[in-house]
Parts: structure tokens; C-alpha cells; sequence
């Protein structure tokens, strides 16, 4: 990071701000030259990969999407934000190494598969946004199917 000023690169951060639930970080700086203070801006970038709808149709990955369902699932549960932050990274990061695109059913899964560990209530939830579960008997039915299926969720 060089000063815009005068170009040298001998600059120190004199405050850090974290904005935008820690994806945006801003720094207040100042070069050791000029004495010129700025400000930069650093943003997350977020894994670039495809996701392979059901519909057979591709759409960029959108970090945006997935947190919001999966914190939707676990709503006024007792879950620590910064495990379900942890937990998208690393699979981010292990859906990216793969080199198709890869399908919203495959996330869905890795997610479900998480969730079962942490949070039997989240787990179910996010199950039923994608089964659509219209009514208590698709629930009850589920709950069932899971108890006997300890091993492989569909
Ligand atoms: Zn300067």
C-alpha cells in the first residue's frame, strides 16, 4: 500500500474499522513521508466458482444466498455465528478445488451433513426448504427417515 500522494510505501495504519459483519475492513493510514492521511478499503473475496441448479441452469456462487438460508434455519437457535462463518469458508473452499461447477444439491448436502452435527432444529429446517415440506406430516416423516437413515442423507 503506497501513499496516493506521494507514492512511497512507507505507510502505518492508524486505526482498523470492520464493517459490513467483517467482510469490509477499513483502514485509516499514514504515510511516514508526506505525512498525507487516507483511508482503504479492503473487501472478502469470496471463492469464484458455478453452481449447478436443479433446473440444469448455471449461476455464479453467492455467498450472500447460502448465509442467508442457512441463518434462517438456525434462527433463535443457540448457534455461534463465527462457527457458521468457519464452516462456509472451508467448504467454500473445498467446492471451489473442484474444477466443474458444482451442484446446489452437493452444497445442500455438505451444508445438511454440518448442521445434523450442530443444531438437530437447524438441520431439520434447512432440510425442509428443500424437500418444500408443506405440512407436519412431511416433518414427522422426515424426522422418522433420518432416524433410520443415520448415515445418508438424500
Ligand atoms: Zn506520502
Amino acid at each position: 500500500m503506497y501513499c496516493p500522494k506521494c507514492k512511497s510505501e512507507n505507510t502505518r495504519v492508524l486505526d482498523t474499522r470492520v464493517a459490513e459483519n467483517g467482510k469490509l475492513v477499513k483502514r485509516k493510514r499514514e504515510c511516514e513521508n508526506c505525512f498525507h492521511k487516507f483511508t482503504t478499503f479492503e473487501r472478502i473475496e469470496f471463492p469464484k466458482f458455478f453452481v449447478l441448479k436443479n433446473n440444469w441452469k448455471k449461476e455464479f456462487y453467492n455467498r450472500d444466498k447460502l448465509e442467508d438460508s442457512i441463518l434462517k434455519a438456525c434462527n433463535k437457535r443457540y448457534i455461534d455465528l463465527d462457527r457458521i462463518e468457519q464452516m462456509i469458508i472451508d467448504l467454500e473452499n473445498s467446492w471451489a478445488s473442484n474444477k466443474r461447477a458444482i451442484s446446489s444439491k452437493r452444497i445442500w448436502k455438505d451444508i445438511l451433513e454440518w448442521l445434523k452435527k450442530l443444531d438437530e432444529v437447524a438441520y431439520i429446517r434447512y432440510a425442509s426448504v428443500y424437500h418444500n415440506f408443506i405440512n407436519k406430516n412431511d416433518f414427522l416423516e422426515f424426522i422418522s427417515w433420518t432416524k433410520d437413515n443415520k448415515e445418508n442423507v438424500e
